[in-house]
């Protein structure tokens, strides 16, 4: 079917962030056009896979056809081996789930197809048009042909290699010290807890970063490891994660591998212009610490199609109008980030020492139930500097504890 020459909004990128996006606007009749350059949704998949279950459950009503392991808690194990465990009070429940992203991702699309969005595969945005300064569509290369499609606002939604921002005039570029370099394997026959994801952590295994272990169902896991860019010379990512399959699991048979960086660096100082939103990846908003992103890009995608369709209705498609998304998504999604990003600084101070020294203090600890000046006492028994470097975070936590204890107050009186 041909592309139209004109739709109230273009989205650039079927992914996650994109999809929710499209699904939001379609929802109030307006029209849009998503586009995505692979041929399959979803494929190559670059991701762990890994969601909470009440984040995700907020988009979509979880489905058997793309999870492949119910987790029901997590493991830390210190450079020493020692394990923390981390998992639901009531035993039973499962708190996240291990997806089949190449299924997820489809599903996602398939729900705002359903609804009215259109989409393509195999178009790829090769450049914006941008007239009066502001962004009114995108050029696009469909097979073969490459042709101009116009709108009131074009959403970027392009991941962790996005060019949208960058052809809006936004500083998108990160360094190298703000990127993970993560490489994985799926390996099967391995037996392995299929309710537990595994997290190793230490300067040996992973610098500045983590070797991780997700179930995905019948014998076979995403075994991956994440460095920080700096940190890869002589070693690169893929050595640290054959040195740890060697060691932990040498049997496991590799029959993918995933190659991919996630960016930890926060969010970038913008993500609108005249015209345009940046969602996701796009716009840097994984989390600095897990370099989880993919309830961030549904999250931020669920704000930029309200701030779309409001902006529509009124008319004013100007930086202005569009401030709304950039306020709402800081103040929710931007907090957590934030508060990431400060604990990330702070924990790459430590050294194998102090990691293994803090496992110790947490062994047999219940980390749901922990409480956060309890867990803040046993950081700083172990780093005490680490109580100055968070000092902004729990300043933040105890106004919020306050400001909670009122609340609760005047709903008892
Ligand atoms: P994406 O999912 O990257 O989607 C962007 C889409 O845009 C892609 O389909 C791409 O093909 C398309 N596109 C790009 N350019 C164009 C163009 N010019 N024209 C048309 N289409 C274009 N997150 C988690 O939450 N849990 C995890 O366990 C996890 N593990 C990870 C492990 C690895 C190894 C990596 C690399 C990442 C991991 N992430 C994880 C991060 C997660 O994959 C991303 O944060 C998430 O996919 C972001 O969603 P998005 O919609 O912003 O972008």
């Amino acid at each position: 079917m041909q592309i139209k020459e004109y739709y109230d909004v273009i989205i650039v990128g079927a992914g996650p962030g994109g999809s929710i996006t499209a699904k939001t606007i379609a929802n109030a009749n307006l029209s849009v056009l998503l586009i995505e350059k692979r041929q399959e949704i979803g494929d190559p998949v670059r991701c762990a896979e890994a969601v909470g279950k009440d984040t995700l459950e907020k988009h979509i009503q979880p489905n058997p056809r793309w999870i492949c392991a119910y987790i029901k808690g997590m493991d830390i194990y210190s450079p020493d081996g020692t394990k923390v465990e981390m998992k639901e009070n009531d035993g039973g429940n499962e708190v996240g789930f291990v997806l089949d992203r190449k299924i997820f991702d489809r599903a996602l699309v398939h729900d705002a197809a359903i609804i009215g969005a259109e989409v393509r595969v195999k178009a790829r945005a090769t450049d914006l048009i941008i007239e009066n300064d502001t962004v009114c569509g995108v050029k696009i290369m469909h097979f073969g042909n490459e042709f101009e499609v116009r709108s009131k606002i074009v959403i970027g939604a392009d991941g962790v290699e996005s060019k949208v921002g960058r052809w809006a005039g936004i500083n998108t570029a990160i360094k190298p010290s703000e990127i993970e370099t993560c490489v994985q394997y799926l390996v099967s026959g391995i037996d392995i807890d299929q309710n537990i994801c595994k997290f190793y952590v230490g300067n040996k295994s992973a610098p500045n970063g983590y070797v991780w272990i997700f179930p995905k169902g019948d014998g076979l896991a995403n075994v991956g490891v994440g460095i920080l860019g700096s940190k890869s010379g002589e070693k690169r990512a893929i050595d640290y994660l054959n040195e740890f399959m060697k060691q932990q699991l040498p049997n496991g048979k590799i029959i993918e591998i995933v190659i991919g960086g996630v960016p930890v660096s926060g969010p970038i100082k913008r993500t609108i212009a005249n015209g345009l939103m940046l969602v996701g990846d796009a716009a840097r908003q994984s989390d600095p610490i897990t370099g989880g992103g993919i309830i961030n890009a549904m999250d931020a995608g669920l704000i930029a199609g309200e701030v779309a369709i409001n902006a529509i209705k009124k008319q004013d498609v100007s930086v202005n109008a569009l401030e709304e998304y950039e306020k709402r998504w800081r103040l929710t999604i931007g907090r957590e980030i934030a508060n990431s990003l400060i604990i990330k600084k702070a924990f790459t101070k430590f050294t194998d020492n102090n990691l293994n020294e803090l496992a110790h203090s947490l062994y047999g600890v219940d980390l749901f139930n922990i409480g956060i000046m309890n867990l803040l006492s046993k950081l700083f028994k172990v780093n005490k500097k680490l109580l100055w470097d968070i000092r902004e975070l729990i300043k933040e936590y105890t106004k919020n504890e306050v400001e909670n204890n009122i609340l609760n107050l005047n709903n008892q009186t």
